[in-house]
């Protein structure tokens, strides 16, 4: 069974295994619909470059993907180390905070630095820190000025840049640091389309980042990631602050216990289809990949349950990065989820919540597309509300086909499961703009004679626009 179009939409990570622009034209034609520029491991000569590719490639192809910028946030990491260091279980080890101090015994302690002054004064004895995604484990034993000791529970090699956990301690670093102002400023000048922010705590870093995006005068959509305790705390105030959220299970699976995880990920979902947010599942869904040809159950599993939910996104993270099987990896999410998309699983579809009547007159649009068998749904948008109004509401089978007049939101449109967008100029009269959309989709053989078209859009009546929703069969 193969489905004529996939409605989960997948992000890729770029990467050294993906940046060649062979490989890219490969993703771009396999289906991928957004790349992902990790700030953690870019420069900005890199990052520049890699957006004019992504650019360049997607036009040659055809095809616009949408560019996602990550900046980093809160997030604590080593610095660099010259060659990577063997701890050992049971070692004594110094996190330093201020390079150059002087430590006692520091001839027979090993340390690195780390980017966050204020450790010493936030953490406490006995608390845990986890280097490299949890896979070292060290506990506090002391706490000095300008370093704490630990002693190594789980050891383990610690490489440059690594990313350490405190879980359950309250980091007291700013939300939007100069790296990451820094940062988006060249990602805005090359014209990204999303900026995702990581370890988002409460709904105030959203505002900082929107206000920040307001003074450069951006149309940027602002990803929240969700990836510690605050923020699964104060969901749904930042699922309403956002234009989308990330379910970034890999901080997530650290900071929380994980049997949680399952939960926190069904309740994300579901806290953004109630306030028409789009939603991402992230980390680890091919994680074997990275060597491995093929995934393993679990993963096929774990890639087929998120579209069971109803996300709009899954995400490619180290399997595109630095895997061996990028392209492999995106052919097999869209395998799993046009498969599963098929599954007629409609319980629990409306969470929707109704704030106004246009959301519930694009409700009415999708419970008629859903009672007609092979509808399709037509819209038109300049500011994205009825696309993602009605991407929300998650139509049983009916592709929504988007019209836009702007480049940048044609591309944001990509998120939007079920949404596929187009370019196209607007005509004067809201008519002739059906028209001619019916026309290009005849021309690019994605509706023929016959086939019903549900129309949300607004008409022009007696020189008002109104909203309206349309039944037309294609002659
Ligand atoms: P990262 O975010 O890959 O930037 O760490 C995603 C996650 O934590 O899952
Ligand atoms: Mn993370």
């Amino acid at each position: 069974m193969k489905s004529d179009f996939r409605r989960t939409k997948i992000i890729f990570t770029l990467g050294p295994a993906t940046e060649s622009e062979e490989m890219l034209e490969k993703l771009i034609r396999g289906g991928v619909d957004i790349a992902r520029l990790n700030m953690a491991h870019a420069n900005h000569e890199w990052t520049r470059m890699v957006m004019r590719r992504i650019r360049q490639v997607s036009s040659k192809v055809g095809r616009d993907i949408a560019i996602l910028m990550d900046i980093k946030g809160p997030e604590i990491r080593t610095g660099d180390v010259s060659a990577p260091i063997e701890l050992k279980a049971g070692e004594i080890f110094d996190f330093t905070v201020k390079p150059g101090v002087d430590r006692e015994n520091a001839e027979e302690v090993r340390s690195v630095d780390v980017n966050y002054r204020d450790l010493v004064n936030d953490i406490r004895v006995g608390d845990t820190v986890l280097v490299d995604n949890g896979l070292i484990r060290l506990e506090v034993l002391e706490k000095h000025d300008a370093h704490i000791r630990c002693r190594v529970l789980i050891p383990g090699e610690l490489k440059s840049r690594r990313h350490i956990n405190l879980p359950g301690v309250k980091v007291n670093l700013p939300s939007l640091t100069a790296k990451d102002r820094a940062d988006a400023e060249v990602g805005l000048a090359e014209g990204l389309d999303f900026i995702a922010l990581s370890f988002v705590r409460t709904a105030d870093d959203i505002a900082l980042l929107r206000q920040f995006l307001a003074e450069k005068k951006s149309k940027a959509r602002i990803i929240a990631k969700i990836e510690d305790q605050s923020g699964i705390t104060h969901l749904e105030d930042i699922v309403r602050a956002a234009d989308g959220l990330m379910v970034a299970r890999g901080d997530l699976g650290i900071e929380c216990p994980f049997e949680e995880l399952p939960i926190i990920q069904r309740r994300a979902v579901r806290a953004c289809l109630a306030n028409s947010r789009p939603v991402i599942v992230a980390t680890h869904m091919l994680e074997s990949m990275i060597t491995q040809p093929m995934p393993t159950r679990a993963e096929i599993t774990d890639v087929a349950n998120a579209v069971y939910e109803l996300t709009d996104c899954v995400m490619l993270s180290g399997e595109t990065t630095i895997g061996q099987y990028p392209l492999e990896c995106v052919q097999i999410l869209d395998k799993i989820a046009r498969r599963i998309e098929l599954e007629d699983d409609t319980e629990d579809r409306e969470v929707a919540v109704f704030t106004g009547d246009r959301m519930k007159m694009l409700h009415s649009a999708v419970v008629l597309a859903n009672q007609i068998p092979d509808s399709k749904i037509l819209t038109f948008t300049r500011h994205g509300f009825m696309a993602h109004g009605l991407a929300a509401l998650r139509p049983t089978h009916s592709p929504i086909l988007a019209f836009t007049p702007y480049e940048q939101l044609f591309r944001q449109l990509r998120l939007l499961r079920a949404v596929e967008p187009f370019l196209m100029p607007f005509a004067a009269e809201p008519d002739a703009t059906i028209e001619n959309a019916i026309m290009v989709l005849q021309q690019a053989g994605r509706v023929i004679p016959g086939d019903k078209l549900i129309i949300a859009t607004d008409i022009l009546s007696q020189d008002r626009l109104v909203d309206s929703v349309q039944l037309r069969t294609v002659r």
